[in-house]
């Protein structure tokens, strides 16, 4: 008789203690995971204005419109689940671009943890985020603080931005002239792979140091795209006989 009611009150202390330990396991974890989840939060926040700020540069524009489509972005399904009415719940009202040059991004929401059963519980969180407007490199950012300018093709790197060998000089030549005139280098002119001349066109256009000839003279082939690099990066190029050092 003992024994059985020893085995009784066993039963009923476990029968109290478990969903007591339960409850309180899952609340820790449930805190945890809305500790991580705001960090998320706030690392999608400064994604999307870092984004946001290279949209707005070079007099491109920004719009705070865009700022909850990037936000999102930076989240998974699983994480909006927990976000008081999902993407809709998330508050970039008073968000704002200050004089054209910072993008100051609010977001107001409330966090559901998943402890809470009956969704009574609605954590309210506030993040900002401060950014500048991509403005490009700062000069000595990368350390070495020496930049050259290149051409994707040529094996040669300038000092000189304004260097003649940058300037592309397009010249105007006739179907007749093609086979007889030469470039810089007194190679013979081909014809362009991306504008498909033919020698029945009326204009032909041509540059000095190039080696092919254009119908077109909006030709993406008589572009040069110039890029500020480190030196570093120019490695395995020889310096321009104008301005190279
Ligand atoms: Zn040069
Ligand atoms: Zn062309």
């Amino acid at each position: 008789m003992i024994r059985i009611c020893r085995r009784g009150s066993l039963t009923v202390e476990a029968a109290l203690t478990l969903p007591v330990f339960m409850t309180g396991l899952l609340t820790l974890v449930s805190s945890l995971y809305m500790c991580l989840l705001s960090q998320k939060i706030q690392a999608s926040l400064l994604l999307a204005s870092e984004r946001m700020a290279v949209a707005a540069s070079d007099g491109g524009s920004a719009d705070i419109g865009d700022a909850k489509a990037f936000l999102a972005e930076g989240l998974s399904e699983a994480d909006v689940r927990f976000i008081y009415n999902g993407i809709d719940g998330m508050d970039l009202s008073g968000s704002e671009i200050c004089h054209n040059e910072y993008i100051n991004l609010k977001l107001f929401c409330s966090l559901v943890p998943f402890s809470d059963a009956f969704g009574i519980i609605k954590i309210p969180l506030e993040r900002r985020c401060l950014t500048h407007i991509w403005c490009g490199y700062d000069r000595g950012y990368f350390g070495d603080g020496e930049y050259v300018y290149i051409t994707e093709d040529s094996k040669v790197y300038h000092c000189d931005r304004n260097c003649r060998h940058l300037m592309i000089t397009v010249r105007e030549t006739s179907p007749g002239e093609i086979a007889t005139v030469r470039n810089e280098s007194g190679a013979r002119y081909r014809p362009c792979e991306h504008c498909h001349p033919k020698l029945s066109d009326e204009h032909l256009y041509i540059t000095p140091q190039g080696d092919r000839y254009h119908n077109q003279i909006t030709c993406s082939g008589l572009k040069r795209s110039v890029r500020r690099v480190r030196k570093s990066e120019a490695e395995g190029r020889r310096p321009c006989s104008r301005c190279g050092r």
